[in-house]
Order: C-alpha cells, then structure tokens, then sequence
C-alpha cells in the first residue's frame, strides 16, 4: 500500500471545539453531526480513523492550536485565549487529547516522539491490506504564545511536542499571518533552546521577515507544514500567508519540505464557498506541487498538510475529493501529469519521511 503523512491537521482542536471523535469514520461523524450546526460552522468532517486506513494516510503532524481572541471570528469558537495563562492551558488540554487518544485506542492511534515510535507505526502498515495499522501523531505547536516563555520549552517536549510553528497570527515570538513583524528577542531564545532540544522548525504562517530571520539563525529541520506558493494566488485576501517563491527556493536550500493544502481558498485566489467546489480541481493542487517542483529543480522539496477540519470541511476542498482517504488521488493525478513513481512516494510520504528521519530523536 502507497502510504502517505499527513504535516497538518488539528485534530485535537477538533475533539475540544466540536466534541469529534477522530476514530470514528468520517461517514458516522457526518451522520452524527447532521443535525447541529457544525455542518454549517465548518463543513462536514473530513477526518477518521477508518478513512485514513483506507487512504494509507500513516503518519499525521497534528497540532495543538489556539487562537488569540483577537482573532476570533466566529462565536463558537471555544478554543481561544486573551492571556497566555489561557493559551497555555487550553494547548496542554490538547497535549492531553492527543496521550487519551493514544492510551485508550491504542490499536488505532500512536504518538510518534522518536526514532523507535515512528518505526513501530511504520511496521503496523506492512502487509497488504494491512492488519492493524495504527496512525502516528506527531504533536506540533501551532502558535506559539502557549509557551509561556522559552524556558518552559523543555516541558513541552517531555510533553511529547517535537515541532514548534511560532506564528499563526503574530506571537510574542514573532510576526505571524496578517501580522507582519520580526523574530523578538524572546523568539530568538525560543529558536535557540528549540535547537538545544532538537526541536523541528515549522515556518508556516511566520511573516517574511520572521521567517527569514529564522532560516539564518535555527540549524535544525525546517518544514513548512502548510503552505501554498503566493506566485499561484493572485486575488487572494491573504496573500502573506502564503509562500513568496524567493522564500521558497531559501527554504529548498535548507533542504526544507513544504506541505501544500488542498484548500480551495489556498488554490484560487480570490475563491469563495457560493463559488461552488467546481471550480477547484486536483489539477490546481498538482499545480502548486510542481510550481515548488521547478523551483527546486527535483520533487524533494513538497508533501502534503491537508489542514483538513482546520476550520473548513468537505464544501471547501477541491471537486474529486470527498476526505482524507482521497489524498492518494492526488498521487494519481501526479503520475498522469507525468511524475515518476519515485517522485510521486517522495511528495505523498518519503520527503516528510526524511525530515522525521532527521529531525525526530533516535
Ligand atoms: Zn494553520
């Protein structure tokens, strides 16, 4: 089985703001949710335990996010925080999540925090069709104002955290999406005790400045675990969210991988919901691919970070694909447009799986 990782998805944001529960499958979860609103809050789900068996998605990056109040869009949102007190808080409540999950359906899922736990997920998958497959979290902060102060760093990684993404919006680390700005002299300490514990860098949703400030100062692995080529978005409300392609071919030198999201928003600039999903297609998602393609020159540099649930559902991904067990079909249509099999396993998992081959401890 052709597998696939997965570097973005807020699963536990989703336990905590809607109550899902991600081994159930997407189809009971539709089915369950039917009749509440989050249909309308955020989409039909698109995320299961059976589903990522069936699209041989093995190993997920999964967060633990919050979002600053001031940031808050919607009144259910539940998962937000006006201090870092909160913050800190409300992103162990996911840590916890992610250990419950682990513990109590241990067949179903494992946390990924070293060498020997991302082997064993591995192994589960051997066999054809496989006869227990277990997915691999890796935890991952997504914003980094839980951390109350770099020296609180250690704890989150006895935690489990092995990948700190210091912006969303803006941190006090430093500037983030919407919120442009350098790394402040706190994120610069955080980036350093992050290379003293062998923490993964993810500079999605970093500002420019910030973003290149920390590809000069961090040795360690570097990811941007979702994010789209800007030089593709024109029209789009946020174009700082995305990646120029001088910060691009700087993050290919650090031999960097870059996870782009099969969100219609982050396909076609200017794309909204009444749009209709139509018009979005994995022929755009394959064009974002192969747009980091030609500016490496290889297929080393780009995987996938679905962001699936994270704050969208089924009405905001491209036409021909339904849920995570789908992913796979983007492979398909890499191999029509011409791409090698070789490269079509280093963009689905080999390219994320040489950044946890480095990154993650022995
Ligand atoms: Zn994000």
């Amino acid at each position: 089985m052709r597998l696939i990782i997965d570097a973005h998805e807020d699963i536990a944001w989703n336990i905590l703001t809607f109550g899902r529960d991600p081994t159930r499958s997407v189809a009971e979860t539709r089915t369950r949710e039917a009749a509440t609103p989050i249909p309308q809050q955020q989409g039909d789900t698109l995320l299961g335990y059976p589903d990522y068996v069936r699209g041989g998605v093995a190993v997920v990056l999964a967060t633990l996010h919050v979002t600053p109040l001031r940031r808050k869009l919607h009144e259910w949102e539940t998962v937000t925080y006006a201090t870092q007190a909160d913050a800190y808080r409300l992103a162990r409540a996911q840590a916890d999540a992610y250990h419950r999950l682990a513990e109590d359906h241990a067949g179903k899922f494992q946390l990924v925090t070293d060498q020997a736990t991302l082997d064993e997920v591995l192994e589960t998958w051997s066999g054809d069709p496989p006869a227990a497959p277990r997915i691999g979290l890796v935890m991952t902060i997504e914003g980094a104002d839980c951390v109350q102060e770099p020296q609180e760093l250690p704890d989150w990684f006895a935690a489990g955290v092995r990948v700190v993404g210091p912006a969303w919006s803006g941190t006090r680390y430093c500037g983030g999406t919407r919120e442009p700005g350098p790394l402040t002299p706190d994120g610069l300490r955080l980036l350093q005790i992050m290379d003293d514990l062998g923490m993964m860098l993810d500079v999605s949703h970093m500002a420019e400045q910030a973003y290149c400030e920390a590809l000069d100062r961090f040795s360690g692995t570097i990811i941007a675990s979702h994010s789209n080529a800007r030089a593709l978005l024109d029209g789009s409300p946020v174009p700082d969210r995305h990646l120029g392609d001088a910060m691009i071919r700087r993050l290919v030198e650090r031999d960097g991988v870059i996870g782009v999201v099969p969100y219609n928003r982050f396909l076609k600039g200017g794309w909204l919901p009444e749009d209709g999903r139509a018009v979005v297609t994995l022929e755009h998602v394959i064009w974002q691919i192969d747009h980091i393609c030609q500016l490496a020159g290889d297929a080393q540099h780009t995987g996938l970070g679905s962001d699936f649930d994270g704050g969208f559902g089924l009405n905001q991904i491209p036409a021909g694909l339904d849920s995570i067990a789908d992913l796979r079909f983007i492979g398909e249509s890499l191999a029509r447009s011409g791409y090698q099999p070789t490269d079509v396993d280093a963009i689905l998992s080999g390219n994320w799986l040489r950044m946890l081959r480095q990154g993650l401890p022995e």
